[in-house]
């Protein structure tokens, strides 16, 4: 049987960086060798792989939504060609831009791996190595038909991928779905949690880069200094809240905001400050009165995922009407509804 074919795209990120008078940085023909001496890369058990360097390499605290775009094209353009796609990023936004690519890479069946390392490529004792190895493995297995982002063992969903850890070498979870497959003895899929195979035809819907924003509420908040940005411009908002979607009950001056807001046509998604756990707008008097003023629950959904989501909805075209209707519903496996 022939070799599974998979392009590499390398963003940036510490997995490629090396030791520089500022601090780690990438570079880009230091990681290109150091991949030449890995002759497990070249194994005949691994897929044949290329690779595709994004210009300019990017710490991934720099990404925006036309690198976003940028990934999409490469991905787009060689769709035909490949099997499979890693993509090399920091671990820092890296569920920021494994939900905007799970979205953006409409009715994709190729298994879209995204990976990194907390320590690069250039340190005796790094996670950069096994990281990109399984990943390569798991984009030439035949099981998936999504975006993932493969880290420290684990493979999870991209859109519900959160970064909780600044340190540890397991640095992601998937608080509200099921891992997709560890990375023990051998590879264990859990085929179970998978999304299944699409039989629409593949597109790439681009990004454009829409005013939006993310507010977390905490004890004490003066919701009137908001007031400033909730102007027609802001096209969405998320709102962190506490435990199942509540507000502080002094919040008289967050509603009449948020009214005014939903009919300026902001959309306005309620998500939880609790990684675990659901939104369940109505179940407490404190945040019955989000409900009321026009908000939309986000259920179990990642503020990253929210994000990427109302990016996406809103470089569709689609009118307010159809964003909120989207935002009550799973469109890649982002959300789990009651
Ligand atoms: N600041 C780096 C980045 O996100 C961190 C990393 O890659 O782990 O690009």
């Amino acid at each position: 049987m022939s070799r599974k074919r998979i392009l590499v795209i390398y963003t940036g990120g510490t997995i490629g960086m090396t030791r520089t008078e500022h601090g780690y940085a990438p570079q880009k023909e230091a990681f290109h060798a150091l991949l030449r001496q890995i002759p497990e890369l070249y194994a005949p058990t691994m897929p044949e792989w290329d690779m595709v360097d994004m210009d300019p390499l990017l710490d991934s605290s720099n990404i925006t939504v036309l690198e976003w775009n940028a990934i999409g094209e490469q991905i787009a353009s060689h769709y035909a060609d490949y099997d499979g796609f890693v993509v090399l990023h920091g671990t820092d936004t890296m569920a920021y831009t494994a939900s905007a690519l799970s979205f953006m890479l409409r009715k994709s069946n190729k298994p879209v791996i995204l990976t990194g390392s907390q320590i690069p490529l250039c340190e005796v004792r790094n996670d950069a190595r096994d990281n990109l190895i399984t990943a390569l493995l798991i984009a030439a297995g035949s099981l998936v038909h999504e975006v993932c982002l493969y880290f420290g063992g684990k493979l999870l969903r991209g859109n519900r991928a959160i970064k909780y850890s600044a340190d540890d070498l397991i640095a992601f979870e998937s608080p509200n779905y099921p891992v997709l497959a560890e990375a023990g003895i051998e590879i264990r899929m859990n085929r179970a949690a998978l999304l299944p195979r699409c039989r629409e035809n593949f597109s790439l819907q681009r990004l454009v880069n829409i005013p939006i924003g993310v507010i977390k509420v905490f004890p004490g908040i003066q919701f009137d200094l908001f007031d400033s940005i909730m102007t027609e411009r802001l096209k969405g908002i998320v709102i962190e809240t506490f435990g199942a979607g509540n507000i502080p009950k002094h919040a008289d001056s967050l509603l009449p905001i948020i009214r005014k807001a939903s009919e300026n046509g902001t959309i306005i998604i309620v998500c939880s400050q609790c990684p675990h756990g659901t939104v369940s707008l109505g179940a407490y008097e404190t945040s019955s009165a989000l409900k009321d003023a026009g908000a939309v629950s986000g259920y179990d959904i990642t503020t990253e995922a929210a994000v990427a989501k109302l990016y996406y909805l809103f470089s569709r075209g689609l009118t307010d009407r159809e964003i909120r209707e989207r935002m009550g519903r799973s469109l890649r496996g982002e959300v789990t509804l009651p």
